[in-house]
């Protein structure tokens, strides 16, 4: 099995990374990426750049030797209802929206609360994946994401940064071993993710690979395993 995309990568601009886009996708280049998709955080992440940022995407090339560039961002949730910091008009400009937890914008609720901010984002058509829904800061009833996630075809994302020991959130390992049990059971997509914010690490799934072949999750069932799956992540899948 390879990973052949990886849809979760930051660039300088996201105010807490510390690589270039160019140098990120020249990392994807020689890691053999098939394609990468940038995705800065979104404007209410302390340091991230505008939405005039994401609406300019137009001027970066949509291929540069073989590998294929993706333009998203990684929205953060605002409440529990699911909200995002991106406006309509911009989310349809973006080749794909993930939604996120993050501290510095939305407090950990309870189980319900949590759970239900993810069902509402997902809810929005432009949103494709869920960032990171492994965090024990943010506590997720697994059987009623997965479930939601498979209905509404967004892929939960299983985040390689989340099974670093260096991570801050709390119990990604369990809780992503989890999520994937849950996911064979109620058939859901999974998207793996590096989460670089630093250029060495885009296409490193080492972690993620490693919990894969644990629990020997199914290929059928990752979204980043074939250009044709990828589909299933993306607004307008043109280049497919
Ligand atoms: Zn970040
Ligand atoms: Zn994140």
């Amino acid at each position: 099995m390879k990973i052949i995309a990886d849809l979760h990568t930051h660039t300088i601009a996201s105010g807490h990374a510390y690589s270039t886009l160019k140098e990120n996708i020249e990392e994807g280049i020689v890691k053999g990426l098939l394609a990468i998709g940038t995705s800065d955080h979104a404007p209410k992440m302390p340091g991230a750049p505008q939405l005039i940022f994401f609406e300019n995407f137009k001027v970066i090339p949509n291929k540069i030797q073989n590998i294929h560039i993706l333009k998203g961002v990684e929205a953060n949730i605002l409440d529990y209802k699911g909200s995002i910091d991106i406006t309509p008009e911009v989310m349809g400009k973006m080749d794909y929206i993930i939604a996120s937890l993050h501290t510095p914008c939305i407090a950990g609720g309870t189980m319900d609360e949590n759970t239900q901010a993810l069902i509402g984002a997902m809810n929005n058509p432009y949103v494709k994946v869920i960032g990171h829904p492994d965090d024990d800061r943010y506590p997720l009833d697994y059987d009623k994401l997965t479930r939601a996630a498979s209905k509404m075809k967004v892929a939960l994302e299983l985040n390689n940064s989340s099974l670093l020991p260096l991570s801050t959130r709390l119990n990604g390992r369990i809780n992503a071993e989890k999520m994937l049990k849950k996911c064979i059971e109620n058939e859901t997509m999974v998207i793996v993710g590096s989460d670089s914010h630093y250029c060495s690490d885009v296409g490193n799934f080492k972690e993620a690979i490693a919990l894969i072949e644990k629990i020997q999750f199914p290929e059928r069932l990752i979204v980043n395993t074939s250009m044709e799956k990828l589909a299933y992540v993306l607004n307008s899948p043109k280049f497919i």
